[in-house]
């Protein structure tokens, strides 16, 4: 059996070491799929980061008034988020725990959100869709991703199968380097999903810009605005081409008889509203502004293209575009992320925080570097 270092604690704690939790969030969108994960993590109930890391989104989203827990195995990096966020004055909690066996009794939160971690488990990703089904509420929403085969992984393993013919025959001993995760296709993660028991809503490819980020050796040098690459993954981020993106995405539902709505948490959405929305919606939220954003038809994209690498937003003084008072933008968070004007407040709102998830997203790459911030 190969040795695996995909669960190692040391490497994970390692793995962060010359990052900052501050660095983390202004990569905004380094890694893509904010479009995704924000329009549906759930306003309602308790959602939890399951191998959360620097839990930039753990961060991000408490600043929307989203009840949010981050779990990471790794001790170290636990203690160090929960000082960090205390002395930043966030309300965000990070727990030790292990993503096999949480520590949350069954139907018990509204959201799960796993980016990049399920890949990590040389036995397979069942153990872990499990138990996010079992701690779930009917119509809980989990946010699952994976690494994808992109175009990129494909040419590479096509280039390495090649050198490993050649090795054989001139009688190279092959190298056995440890598991570290797998790559899964949007279809196969769609089907693990399902057996784990979830109804899967979307299944998909995604993040274009990644593939090209990654070819250029993760600079902005493919990716800068102008080039093939730039136009060429702003343009086709919400078509075919995206199956062959850098992540594989689902979005699913624990779908029962009675289910939490996802616009008011109510317990009262049947199953017969996953026919027009891709999330539970009670039949008095379906005359609301917000269900519209949720019908299976409404697309989910970027409010506009791709900024790469533009300068840290100093703090500076604006008005709300939804409130009309002046606020100063955050020196961590800039302004959100967003193409429009929110102070704090009206972005605890959820009439307007969905609304901004939905339609204005204003999509950031900054290079990942630590000592950069
Ligand atoms: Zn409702
Ligand atoms: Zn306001």
């Amino acid at each position: 059996m190969k040795k695996s270092i995909g669960q190692d604690e040391n490497i994970w704690t390692s793995e962060w070491d010359d990052l900052t939790p501050v660095s983390e969030i202004q990569m905004w969108d380094y890694f893509g799929l904010r479009q995704w994960i924000s329009k549906f993590t759930p306003r309602y109930g308790k959602t939890v980061e399951a191998g959360c890391g620097l839990g930039r989104y753990v961060l991000y989203f408490s600043r929307m008034g989203i009840d949010i827990e981050g779990v990471d195995f790794s001790g170290p990096i636990v203690d160090i988020m929960n000082r960090w966020s205390q002395e930043n004055s966030f309300d965000a909690k990070f727990i030790k725990g292990n993503v096999l066996n949480l520590d949350y009794p069954d139907n018990s939160v509204s959201g799960y959100i796993s980016l990049g971690v399920v890949e990590h488990f040389i036995e397979g990703p069942q153990k872990a869709l499990e138990e996010a089904y079992r701690i779930l509420r009917p119509g809980g929403v989990a946010i699952i991703t994976t690494p994808n085969k992109s175009f990129n992984i494909l040419f590479r393993d096509a280039k390495s199968a090649v050198k490993s013919i050649i090795k054989k025959i001139i009688l190279y001993k092959k190298q056995d380097t440890p598991f570290f995760q797998y790559w899964y296709r949007p279809a196969k993660l769609s089907r693990y999903v399902r057996d784990a028991g979830f109804d899967v809503r979307t299944g998909r490819g995604a993040d274009l810009q990644f593939v090209f980020c990654e070819i250029g050796n993760y600079t902005d040098r493919l990716i800068k605005e102008g080039t093939f690459g730039y136009r060429f993954s702003n343009k086709y981020e919400n078509s075919f081409p995206a199956s062959f993106g850098a992540q594989s995405l689902t979005i699913s539902v624990k779908r029962a008889p009675e289910m939490h709505c996802f616009i008011c948490g109510g317990l009262k959405a049947g199953e017969e509203s996953l026919k027009t929305y891709a999330v539970p919606v009670c039949s008095d939220c379906e005359k609301t502004e917000l269900s519209q954003y949720y019908k299976i038809t409404y697309p989910t994209k970027y409010g506009g293209p791709y900024k790469i690498n533009p300068s840290i937003l100093a703090s500076e003084s604006r008005i709300c575009d939804f409130c009309g008072t002046g606020y100063n933008t955050d020196p961590i968070f800039e302004d959100y992320g967003f193409s429009r004007n929110v102070c704090n407040d009206c972005l605890k709102e959820n009439k307007i925080n969905i609304k901004l998830c939905c339609e204005s997203i204003k999509p950031v790459w900054r290079k990942r570097n630590a000592g950069l911030f």
